[in-house]
Formats: structure tokens, sequence, C-alpha cells
């Protein structure tokens, strides 16, 4: 048996009047307790380092500063700001400990803003991490370059719904965005104190069982794969070779999958588009694009990109049948075409253009899905022991015969009359009835 440490939360022991409270209630009780007699407070310590910004390198925002001899350091004036990068040949680390922007004379030697005297700027420039920190912030300002942020766009557009990136991303550039967030919260500048709602990182794409690096000589370089496949046949493989979060094994033989399933659209869309009377009332093809819609919107924003696509898959299949048979139904073709536009970009604004609509498949409205249509019809299932009604149950129309016994098998008063005895002989009829023969 495998023994695990507890992590959960424990009652209190040894603890007097406390014993068996919870032991985050009981923190806030003992806590209460010792105010109560004046023998101590609440008290939060935080466990914050220091961050140092200033690096000694040329790449990077110069800190606009001045130091004068007579007033030390000066801010640069706001009508200077701000300090550009002088241009220079060699812009590789000393190794001294100072930046390569000493070395620029006519740069670093400017008059003191105060009082004109000869002065030298500040060498160091921002870490990278500062201006990375709070970038997504100025996406929506970026027209005008007075000031760093519009508040009103700012309270729109704020905080980002969802960030995306590595595991890397989750201890890094994830806290320092988190502290310039906060900062800037304090001062009044940003509506919210969190700059992410969501985090999310991506899965690890492997080959040949390992993480892909050059030293191994196990990288995929994906433009062989696009020459040879196209962009969107890349873009299917690499969403359907694994869930999204958990990234997967690069196989060619499935990025020929993705290929053959291109190929399929492309015929049935065709074949489908061409028929335009063909969109009549039917309640099964209803149905199945109603649930399409539904699986494929539902999968985008749960990030199971794949599941989509399997659910493309399966609704390209049933549509090219039918188009090989003459009776595929246009809005079936159509809809394939707008499900699959977001992962095939290219085919699918191709395809939209021969299907005769206008404008671009990428700014057309996202098919709507109605839950009611999408859900399949339920049906009432009779079960007979010896040729005698003893149970009903309802399940989805089109349920396996196989399904069918199981269910018939678990129903209360069909358990209760076989009394641990199995039926010697079963029929399942779908949507009708199941037979059980003792
Ligand atoms: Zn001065």
């Amino acid at each position: 048996m495998a023994v695990e440490a507890w992590t959960g939360e424990g009652p209190l022991v040894n603890s007097g009047s406390l014993d068996g409270t919870p032991a985050t209630e009981g923190k806030r009780r003992v806590i209460e307790l010792l105010e109560a007699r004046a023998a101590g407070r609440a008290h939060v310590q935080f466990r914050l380092r220091d961050w140092i910004i200033s690096r000694q390198r040329y790449w990077g925002p110069p800190l606009p500063i001045i130091h004068c001899p007579v007033h030390g350091p000066v801010g640069v004036p706001e009508s200077e700001l701000p300090v550009m990068l002088p241009e220079v040949t060699d812009f590789r680390p000393l190794g001294t400990g100072v930046s390569p922007l000493a070395q620029v004379e006519e740069w670093v030697n400017v008059p003191c803003p105060v009082c004109g005297e000869p002065s030298k700027r500040e060498t160091d420039v921002n870490d990278n991490f500062l201006d990375s920190g709070w970038y997504y912030m100025r996406y929506p300002s970026t027209d005008f370059k007075d000031r760093a942020l519009d508040p009103e766009r700012t309270r729109h557009w704020l905080p980002v719904d969802m960030y995306i990136g590595g595991n890397e991303h989750a201890v890094l550039h994830l806290m320092y965005a988190r502290f310039l967030m906060r900062a800037l919260h304090g001062m009044g500048y940003v509506p919210t104190p969190e700059p992410f709602t969501r985090f999310r990182a991506h899965g690890l794409l492997t080959f040949a069982g390992g993480k892909m690096s050059k030293s191994k000589g196990n990288v995929i370089n994906p433009d062989t794969y696009m020459a040879r496949h196209g962009a969107d046949t890349l873009r299917l493989y690499l969403m359907f070779l694994g869930p999204y979060l958990e990234g997967g094994e690069w196989n060619d033989d499935g990025m020929k999958g993705q290929s053959r399933f291109l190929e399929r659209v492309w015929r049935c869309v065709q074949l489908a588009g061409a028929d335009v009377a063909s969109d009549g009332g039917d309640g099964a093809r209803e149905r199945r694009r109603h649930r399409t819609i539904a699986a494929v919107e539902t999968a985008i924003l749960s990030l199971h990109y794949n599941t989509a696509i399997a659910a493309l898959h399966e609704l390209a299949h049933g549509v090219d049948e039918e188009a090989r048979a003459g009776r595929a139904r246009r809005i079936d073709a159509r809809t394939l075409v707008q499900l699959l536009a977001p992962f095939a970009p290219h085919i699918a604004e191709e395809l939209w253009e021969r299907l005769g609509e206008s404008g671009s498949v990428h700014r057309a409205a996202w098919p709507e899905h109605d839950p009611a249509l999408a859900e399949e019809p339920r049906v009432t299932i009779a079960v007979q022991l010896n040729g005698r009604l003893r149970a009903t149950f309802e399940c989805e129309a089109g349920t396996a015969a196989a399904e069918l016994e199981r269910l018939a098998l678990a129903q209360p008063r069909v358990v209760e009359v076989l009394a641990g005895r199995s039926p010697r002989k079963v029929v399942a009829v779908p949507d009708r009835i199941v037979n059980l023969v003792v």
C-alpha cells in the first residue's frame, strides 16, 4: 500500500480549549487569545526579495539619470525622454562590470540639466523583465507617446483574460508582471492588482522520447513539413498530437493523418457545396451539426484543441460519406468550414470562397448552436424477464446493444428478481427492448 504524506488540514491537539479546532480557524483563534492577553499580535511578513533592475549591458532602455559632480544624480528632463541608445559597432559586454555604453564618450558626456557642469550619463540599462513585465498594459494604448496608458482603455481591457506561456513563465515573468501590476495598482494607474485572470502552461513537444535540443540532434524543423504538407496541416497536427497543456510526441504518421483529413474536407465541402437545394429539415443531421458546434466551442474554450479537431474529423467523415452518395447538405459543409477556420485558416478561407460566401470566413459570425437541438432524443427501453415486463429505463436514442444489456442488468428490480443468477440469453434491441431469459 502506498503511503503518502497528509497535506490537508488537521485539527489542533494538546491545545486546551482549542483541541479539535481545524488548523486554519485555530490559528486565527490563537492570535485572538494572544491579542486579548496583550501577549502578541497578528503580523504579516512578506518574503519579497530585492529586485535589482539595472544591468551592465548594451541592450535595454538606459536609466534616465545624469550624474553631476555638484548635484549628484539628476533625472533627465522629461522633454529629453526617452534616452535613446547610441549606435555602436560593438555592443558585447565588456566583462569588467561596466556597461559597454561607458565607452561611448560622446553619448556619456553631457552637461548637468540643473547647472550645466560637465556630467556623465548613467550607463546601466533596465533589466529586460522590467519591460516585459508590463508590455501587455500598453497594448490598448499604442497610438500615443505622451503617456504610457489611457486610463479608460486600461480599465476596459485589463486584466488579461488568459496568459499562456511555458512553465518557465510561471516563475519569473509571471512574478515580475504581477509585481509591476501591484505597484501600479497601488499608485492608482490600473484597475486591478492582478494582471492575468488565468495562466496556463502549454505542454512540451517531444521527439524520440526527449525534449528537442540541438545537442541531441532531435530537433524537428517545421519548414520541412510546411513545404511538404502545407501550414494548415502542420497547425492541425500540432494541435492534435496531444492535449495542449500536456504536449506530446512528434510522429510523422500523425502528420499524414491530418493531411488526409484536409483532403477529405477539400473534396466533400466542394461536393456538398454544389448542392444548394439539399438543406432541408433533417433531425439527425441537424443534431449532428449542433453537437459538433457545441463540442468544438467547449473544447476551444478549455484549450482542448485535440478534442475539437477530433469532432471535426467525425463531422467531415459523415459529410464525406453523404457527399459521395450524393445526399450531403450544404449547411453541413458550411459549418464544417467555419469550425475548421481557426485551426486551418488558409484552406478554410479558400473553401469559403468556393462555397460562394462573401467576405472572409474569419470575419463571419461564429455558427450558433441550440442546446436543445444538440441533445440526442431519449427513448424508453422495456426490460422483460422470461417474457414478463420487469422494468423500464430511459437512455439516449441509438444506444448500442451491449450498453443496453449493461443498463438493463443494473436495474434494481432486475437485480432483485435475478437474485444472483445470470441470464442464459440476452436479446437487446436498440431503442426498444431488452429480453432476458433465465
Ligand atoms: Zn549640476
